[in-house]
């Protein structure tokens, strides 16, 4: 049949009326531009592991005919021994987005607003948008110190990034228990993307308490932004509910060679604690430095630093920078607009970001 043929009163009704409209995420950039340095999107500066080199090598393309494993069974058994938890208690998916986009799927459907800071990863917003959850966002304190009081009312869910970002703190644990243990209708959700890097775990309370849910990522600490693994940890009931959404959604998301470099690289114990370390040190460097040449910034448990420049504003140092070839992230807006959200790279990438900053900073016209 012919549109214009029909006769039921709908000739009007245009197919973009049913368009779900979302405004997405903005990732950080990506340039193509060669020989730049990197420093926007908190990606590991070194290499993943080289057992991860090592299978690459061997990899045996036959195994593409099949599909991969929808359990992903080794890479949930090599989380599972890492956490000593069950692997009940383990759930997998193709990056933290991928997993804290299920779990807003599969927790936050009451009806009533799920709660997450002013300042905070700019996904949960586009989630909740994307779901039709309803949301409330608490201000951080003026030092953007979360104010647990906020997440001790009526909610539908809780999402705390801890660390934060991009500010960098991170938040006692005892404050998260207080959170968890307060809310007993609701799943809270604590995104510890950067905990590798100096913050407190929650995974100790996931055995307490049913609603907790502890979301990390193999993409900062684990250097496999390029891969896309991440996971969830919480109660068999919480992970159970979790899978059953999953598997009515696409159960074949991860492939194979992602489920084994994944599991050998969470093996490698010894080589995660070695690049964890060396960019703890040289975030430590690079904090004593940054304020050394007037920058100031909440104290980071992360692989990033949140500075602020008490002279030049942030826009510009920010141009600047990207001129040079050297790219920070800059997050416009009211509270966030002066501040540069710096990752921690090798020591030679910070040494050049630092003798950029250096020279422009003394060259006194700036803004004096
Ligand atoms: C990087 C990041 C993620 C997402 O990481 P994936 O690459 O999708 O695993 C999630 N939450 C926060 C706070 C992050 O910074």
């Amino acid at each position: 049949m012919k549109q214009t043929d029909r006769t039921d009163g709908r000739e009007n009704a245009s197919w973009e009326s049913g368009v779900r409209r979302v405004v997405p995420y903005t990732p950080g950039e990506q340039p193509k531009r060669p020989g730049i340095i990197k420093l926007n999107t908190n990606e590991c500066p070194y290499p993943p592991s080289p057992r991860v080199k090592r299978l690459a090598a061997e990899f045996e393309t036959d195994v593409l005919r099949l599909y991969p494993d929808p359990e992903a069974s080794l890479l949930v058994k090599s989380i599972a021994e890492r956490f000593h938890v069950g692997e009940d208690q383990v759930f997998v998916g193709v990056g933290s987005d991928d997993v804290l986009a299920m779990v807003f799927l599969t927790f936050f459907n009451t009806g009533r607003p799920i709660l997450f800071p002013d300042i905070t990863y700019s996904f949960y917003d586009v989630w909740a948008n994307l779901f039709g959850i309803p949301f409330s966002r608490p201000a951080l304190d003026e030092n953007f110190r979360l104010v647990k009081e906020d997440y001790l009312t009526e909610n539908g869910g809780i999402v705390i990034a801890n660390p934060n970002a991009p500010t960098g703190i991170s938040e006692p644990l005892s404050v998260i228990e207080e959170i968890a243990a307060g809310n007993p209708g609701s799943l809270v959700i604590i995104d510890e993307a950067y905990v590798d890097f100096g913050g407190t775990s929650a995974l100790p309370l996931v055995e307490k308490y049913e609603n907790l849910l502890v979301v990390q990522t193999f993409s900062k600490s684990r250097a496999m932004a390029g891969m896309r693994i991440g996971f969830a940890i919480g109660s068999p009931k919480a992970i159970g509910y979790l899978r059953d959404v999953k598997f009515s959604f696409n159960s074949y998301t991860m492939d194979a060679p992602t489920i084994a470099w994944g599991a050998a690289s969470m093996a490698d114990e010894a080589y995660f604690q070695e690049t964890v370390g060396k960019v703890v040190d040289t975030r430590e460097y690079l904090k004593k430095e940054l304020s050394s040449l007037g920058f100031s910034f909440p104290d980071s448990r992360t692989n990033f630093v949140f500075a602020s420049h008490e002279r030049v504003p942030a826009k510009e140092l920010f141009e600047a920078l990207k001129e040079a070839g050297i790219y920070v992230r800059y997050f416009p807006g009211e509270r966030t607009g002066n501040y540069l959200r710096i990752t921690v790279g090798t020591k030679e990438q910070t040494e050049a970001l630092l003798s950029f900053l250096r020279e422009y900073l003394k060259e006194g016209k700036k803004n004096a």
